[in-house]
């Protein structure tokens, strides 16, 4: 018996495309993420853990003049991955090649890659999870020894000759570190993982990208977007820009809290950042299987959703909010999670008891 079911293909499709709280890069971001995008340490907001320890491991590499340890960093969509690979090859002072896993094809394409960098350039290899085995095995003997061991010619006449690279830092990302290969995840000096942001981190991200794109945004108001952008750096510019039409349109092109509490309602966006495809998400868990625990996949298909979208995507922020527990059993929805939707397991207004 699940009722949320009857979200017909359609519907789901289309809400999915309206998505404007998903945290995955999107065209309409392109220009604007590149003049947003901090450039040096001090202008990264949040993240304090790994901003610390990188800019030790960076200035010991500058002062012993070797290349920096290669890099994995980890963590959802939209919080700053391919920002700080941008900033740790400015703060190196050297080059930066940006790819990403499903890009690189075939071993020679990365063998194009590897021999192209100069003495402590950086390569940055995005969705690193996605590169084939044969790939990967390219990329062993690069990390290691700093080699390349390439096969020349076919059947009983083929020779493997070796290739001396030059030393080169790579920096891998991944929204799933799980799914990396042990040997590849071994070969990774330094593993950070990036976290949520907090309301007052992403507030000042938001008065940050104001001020560069010259939009008048009081504190209250930049609050406000922060409070519902997810905990993630894509989303709170994203409603910004979004906002920003809003006040434009309707106000006097000032972002104020009121501003950004008419705008972001209309677009459907809660207090808390929620859409409907988390509230379904809770509310499946909550009236179809008595509040779990209930499988991913399971999930997933009474959702039409893929099951990576609902992980990566969705989870992350309601486990955050601390509206749902992943247990060994399945996906279970928290007594906040009750209270927050104002529901009981039949479906029946909240009581508290
Ligand atoms: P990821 O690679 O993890 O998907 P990005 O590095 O592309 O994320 O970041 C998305 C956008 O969010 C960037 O264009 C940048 O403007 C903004 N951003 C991310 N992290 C920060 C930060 N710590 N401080 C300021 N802006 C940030």
């Amino acid at each position: 018996m699940i009722d949320d079911k009857d979200f017909s293909e359609v519907e789901v499709t289309a809400h999915r495309d309206d998505r404007i709280i998903e945290p995955e890069f999107r065209a309409e971001d392109a220009d604007i993420e590149y003049s947003l995008r901090p450039k040096y340490l001090n202008e990264y907001i949040g993240q304090d853990k790994v901003k610390e320890n990188l800019k030790i491991y960076i200035e010991a590499a500058k002062k012993r003049k070797e290349s920096l340890d290669h890099v994995l960093l980890y963590g959802p969509p939209g919080l700053g991955k391919t920002t700080l690979a941008g900033i740790i090859a400015n703060e190196l002072g050297v080059n930066i090649k940006i790819t990403s896993g499903p890009a690189i094809e075939k071993p020679g394409e990365l063998a194009a890659l590897l021999t192209g960098l100069q003495t402590g350039d950086v390569l940055f290899v995005d969705e690193i999870h996605r590169l084939s085995r044969q790939v990967e095995e390219i990329l062993y003997p690069a990390l290691e020894d700093r080699v390349l061991d390439i096969v020349i010619g076919k059947g009983p006449s083929a020779q493997s000759i070796r290739v001396d690279l030059n030393p080169f830092t790579l920096i891998g990302a991944t929204t799933r570190a799980g799914q990396l290969t042990s040997p590849l995840r071994d070969r990774f000096g330094v593993i950070m993982r990036l976290e949520l942001y907090s309301e007052e981190e992403l507030c000042s991200i938001v008065q940050r990208s104001s001020v560069i794109l010259s939009i008048p945004c009081e504190r209250e108001g930049a609050l406000e977007i922060a409070r519902r952008s997810r905990g993630t750096p894509r989303i709170a510019n994203r409603l910004l820009r979004r906002v920003r039409d809003f006040a434009e349109v309707m106000g006097e092109g000032r972002i104020t809290k009121e501003m950004s509490d008419i705008a972001l309602s209309r677009m459907e966006i809660d207090k808390l950042g929620l859409d409907s495809l988390d509230r379904r998400f809770l509310s499946t868990i909550i009236k179809s299987y008595n509040g779990g625990p209930v499988g991913l996949e399971t999930l997933a298909s009474a959702l039409g959703e893929e099951a990576v979208t609902l992980e990566d995507v969705c989870e992350p922020y309601l486990m955050q909010l601390g509206f749902i527990n992943r247990t060994p059993r399945g996906r279970c929805a928290t007594y906040e999670a009750y209270k927050y939707l104002g529901i009981n397991k039949d479906g029946q207004q909240f009581l508290d008891d």
